[in-house]
C-alpha cells in the first residue's frame, strides 16, 4: 500500500510504501475514498501546540512518533474484514470515527474514547488516511453514509462532530439567542451549517479574513465582523441582547480570539474554546464569578455524537461546506495551500479517483 507520511516536522510528506496489512480479529481493511485536510493537521506537520510566552507543547512528548500517516477525515469502502469483525462487508462505504481510545477504561465504556486517557486516534497516534488503505480496529468506529458522496462525508469525522459537539455545549440559548462563532475556515463554515441545521437562532461570525466573512455571509451568517476592528467587541455586543453574548465557540482559539470571546459575553456567558492556533490569556479571577462566565474546552467528540451527527445530517440534509478535492499525490500542495489560508472550506484528497 501506498501512503504520505510526515517523517520530519514541517518537511514534505514522504511516499512511503508497505505491505497491505492483512485484517485480523475484528478489523476491517477500507480502500481511502475521501481523506479531508484539517488544520490539526498543519500542527502535527508542525509538531508542536503553541501555548504562549514562547513555550510549546511538543507533539511527540504527547506520544506521537513519525513516520506518521496524518489524515483523520476518512471515508472508505470495505475490502476486507478479519474473522471476527461482524457488521460490516466488502463493498460497503464507511465514515470512520478517528478518536479512538484504549477501549477498555471508564471513559472508553461509555463510548467517550476522545477523552480516554491513552488516545490512539486514527491520523493522530496511529496510522490515518493519507494513504490508498486503512486499518480500523473494529467496527463500532464504521459510520454507514448511504449515499451521501465521500468528499462530502469525510469532513463530518473531525470538522462535523467538534462543531457538533461545541454547538451542543451552547445549551438551550442556542435556538433562543445568537451565537459568535470565530473562524469561518473548514470547521467555521461547518459550524454555520450544523448551527441553522440545530435550529439556531443566528449566528456572527468573525474572520480576520475578508474572504472568509464573504463565505460566511453566503453560508448565512446573521452578521460577519472584522476582529481587527478596534470597536470588534462593542460590535457584537450592540448586535446582542443583555450587554453581550451568551456564547461564544472559538474555532481559532488565539490569545487575540479567546480574549475577544471573554470581551464579548455577557452575564452568565460561556466561551468555548476548539481552535489550536495557540497562545495564553490572562483572565482576572473575580471575573469568574462577578460576571458568572464559563470557559470551556471542546475536544472532537463521542461515539455516540458521532451517531446523533449522522442522524441530524440524514433528517436535515448534508452540511454545505464547500469541499474541493485533490489526489493524494498533491497532499503537500494541499497542505500548503491550507497553511497560506487560501482554502475556503475543505479540502479532501480522493486516492480513488
Ligand atoms: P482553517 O485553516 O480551515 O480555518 C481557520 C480560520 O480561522 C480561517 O478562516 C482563518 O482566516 C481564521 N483565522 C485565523 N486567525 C484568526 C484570528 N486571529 N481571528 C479570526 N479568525 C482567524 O482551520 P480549521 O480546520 O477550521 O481548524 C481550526 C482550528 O481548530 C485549528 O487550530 C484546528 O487544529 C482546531 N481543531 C480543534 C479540534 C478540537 O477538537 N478541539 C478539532 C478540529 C480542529
Amino acid at each position: 500500500m501506498k501512503s504520505y507520511d510526515v517523517c520530519e516536522c514541517g518537511a514534505p510528506l514522504r511516499l512511503m510504501e508497505r505491505p497491505t496489512p492483512k485484517p485480523t480479529g475484528t478489523e476491517v481493511l477500507l480502500k481511502i475514498l475521501a481523506a479531508g485536510v484539517c488544520h490539526s493537521d498543519l500542527h502535527i506537520w508542525e509538531g508542536y501546540y503553541d501555548l504562549g510566552g514562547g513555550k510549546r507543547l511538543q507533539l511527540t512528548d504527547r506520544g506521537v512518533k513519525l513516520p506518521l500517516t496524518m489524515g483523520h477525515e476518512n471515508v472508505g469502502e470495505v475490502v476486507a474484514v478479519g474473522p471476527d469483525a461482524k457488521s460490516v462487508k466488502a463493498g460497503d462505504r464507511r465514515l470512520v470515527h478517528p478518536w479512538l481510545g484504549c477501549g477498555e477504561c471508564a471513559m472508553c465504556r461509555r463510548g467517550e474514547e476522545q477523552m480516554c486517557r491513552t488516545p490512539f486516534s486514527i491520523g493522530v497516534f496511529r496510522s490515518g488516511g493519507y494513504a490508498d488503505h486503512l486499518l480500523v480496529p473494529h467496527p463500532r468506529y464504521l459510520f454507514d453514509i448511504g449515499d451521501i458522496p465521500p468528499e462530502r462525508a469525510a469532513p463530518l469525522a473531525c470538522s462535523g462532530i467538534t462543531t457538533y459537539g461545541a454547538l451542543k455545549k451552547v445549551g438551550p440559548a442556542l435556538q433562543e439567542e445568537p451565537v459568535v462563532i470565530i473562524g469561518a475556515g473548514g470547521l467555521g463554515l461547518m459550524c454555520l451549517s450544523l448551527h441553522k441545521a440545530m435550529g439556531g437562532k443566528a449566528a456572527i461570525v468573525v474572520d480576520v479574513d475578508p474572504v472568509k466573512r464573504d463565505a460566511a455571509k453566503k453560508a448565512g451568517a446573521f452578521m460577519t465582523i472584522d476582529p481587527a476592528a478596534p470597536d470588534a467587541s462593542k460590535q457584537i455586543i450592540n448586535a446582542t441582547e443583555g450587554g453581550g453574548t451568551w456564547a461564544v465557540i472559538d474555532l481559532v482559539g488565539a490569545s487575540r480570539t479567546a480574549q475577544l470571546g471573554l470581551d464579548s459575553l455577557r452575564k452568565g456567558g460561556k466561551l468555548i474554546i476548539v481552535g489550536l492556533f495557540g497562545g495564553d490569556i490572562t483572565v482576572p479571577t473575580p471575573s469568574f464569578p462577578l460576571r458568572a462566565i464559563t470557559i470551556q474546552g471542546s475536544y472532537v467528540g463521542s461515539l455516540n455524537e458521532m451517531a446523533e451527527l449522522l442522524d441530524l445530517v440524514r433528517r436535515k440534509g448534508v452540511p454545505d461546506l464547500p469541499v474541493g478535492t485533490r489526489p493524494l499525490a498533491a497532499v503537500n500542495d494541499a497542505l500548503e495551500e491550507l497553511k497560506s489560508g487560501k482554502v475556503v472550506g475543505r479540502l479532501v484528497l480522493t486516492p480513488a479517483a
